[in-house]
């Protein structure tokens, strides 16, 4: 079965054509980052336009790319929350307009099932994820441990009380000065600085449950920033980066640990765009290992946002043919819970 994946949730235009759930024949996306980056952010407005011009484009070019028409595909899926609602109206409009136009069914999915499904994608040299297995998720938006189940349902052991920790990387990225999305150049400073510079907090750490904290971090980060700076003293940007990076993973990884053992999961997956992080990488590798589990991360180039995902996260309900009806909308708030049990905000 090949499916037609569309993803506008936010500032990247994606198209991919996922065949069985699995293999990525085809992948197409439009990054907006030098649009937005002059901003230091994702301006909603300015998205959405952009939205609007490249979207028929990345579909048609992933067609090229995979040699293929519409009559090879089966289904139409497209991320209709939660995100950017100007953002996201530009693929479910999409994606009902393909509907229409070929007759083809389509299939909502949500912007988190995704993320996790990345890691469910075969790639070279790895075969991916197969539920069930315990899940962290951190993106920009959304930091939750999720067990999935052998049917890809989705139950919620945690979260974050406040910032996602792609948020915090973000914000302490701008403290720095550091140019927009800056998750990716924090850990590559993090890796030329000492992690034991400063002291940031571990939030939670003495707390039995599953959530977690990343506001107190932020401040702490920039409290140091400044009162280095009023005594004129250097800050070393790299051992920031560092000694931020230590306090962000060491609570990432305990908090799974203590999931896996809590429920027994032999397999762990790590998705969403901070699942790209190579200290997290590192030591959640070394993490499963002592407890003899599997550690998955999707690859590089599919832990930020891409259509590829979600494609593959509406497989098991294509497979079941439980399709969307075309009064399908978008919805900028999308609780997990609801999607995975058709509970579409305000009905359809
Ligand atoms: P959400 O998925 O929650 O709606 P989003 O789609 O904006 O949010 P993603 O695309 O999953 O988020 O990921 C983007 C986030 O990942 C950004 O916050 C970015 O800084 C962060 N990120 C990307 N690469 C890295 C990295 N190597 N280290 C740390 N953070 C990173
Ligand atoms: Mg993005
Ligand atoms: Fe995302």
């Amino acid at each position: 079965m090949n499916i037609l994946g569309i993803e506008t949730s936010c500032d990247e235009t994606s198209a991919a054509i996922v065949q069985d759930g699995v293999h990525l024949l085809a992948q197409v996306t439009a990054s907006q980052i030098d649009l937005h980056a002059r901003f230091g952010g994702v301006v909603p407005e300015v998205a959405s336009r952009r939205h609007v011009v490249d979207i028929t484009k990345v579909v048609e070019q992933v067609f090229c790319d995979a040699r293929m028409t519409w009559s090879d595909i089966d289904a139409i899926a497209v991320t209709c929350g939660p995100g950017l609602l100007g953002s996201l109206l530009v693929g479910v409009s999409a994606a009902k307009g393909y509907a229409l136009a070929t007759g083809k069914p389509i299939v909502g999915v949500h912007h988190i099932a995704g993320h996790v499904a990345a890691a469910m994608l075969a790639w070279a040299g790895g075969t991916g994820a197969t539920p069930p297995f315990l899940c962290l998720v951190v993106s920009g938006g959304h930091t939750e441990l999720l067990t999935v189940d052998s049917d890809f349902r989705f139950a919620r052991l945690g979260g974050t009380r406040d910032d996602a920790a792609g948020e915090a990387y973000d914000k302490v990225a701008r403290l720095l000065g550091l140019a927009y999305p800056g998750g990716p150049k924090v850990d590559d400073l993090a890796h030329r600085g000492r992690p034991d510079a400063y002291v940031f907090p571990r939030a939670l750490l003495e707390d039995d449950g599953f959530d977690f904290s990343f506001s107190g971090l932020k401040s702490a980060v920039n409290n140091e920033i400044v009162k280095r700076r009023n005594r004129g003293q250097d800050v070393s940007v790299e051992d920031v980066c560092a000694s931020f990076q230590a306090a962000v993973v060491e609570v990432l990884v305990e908090k799974t640990r203590r999931a896996a053992l809590h429920t027994g999961a032999r397999t762990i997956v790590v998705a969403g765009g901070v699942a790209a992080n190579r200290g997290l990488r590192e030591a959640m590798s070394k993490m499963a290992q002592a407890l003899s589990a599997r550690v998955i991360f999707p690859p590089i180039e599919l832990c930020t946002d891409n259509a590829a995902m979600i494609a593959a996260a509406a497989y098991p309900r294509a497979k079941a043919g439980r399709w969307s009806p075309l009064t399908l909308n978008a919805y900028a708030q999308l609780p997990l819970a609801d999607w995975q049990d058709d509970h579409w905000p305000g009905g359809h």
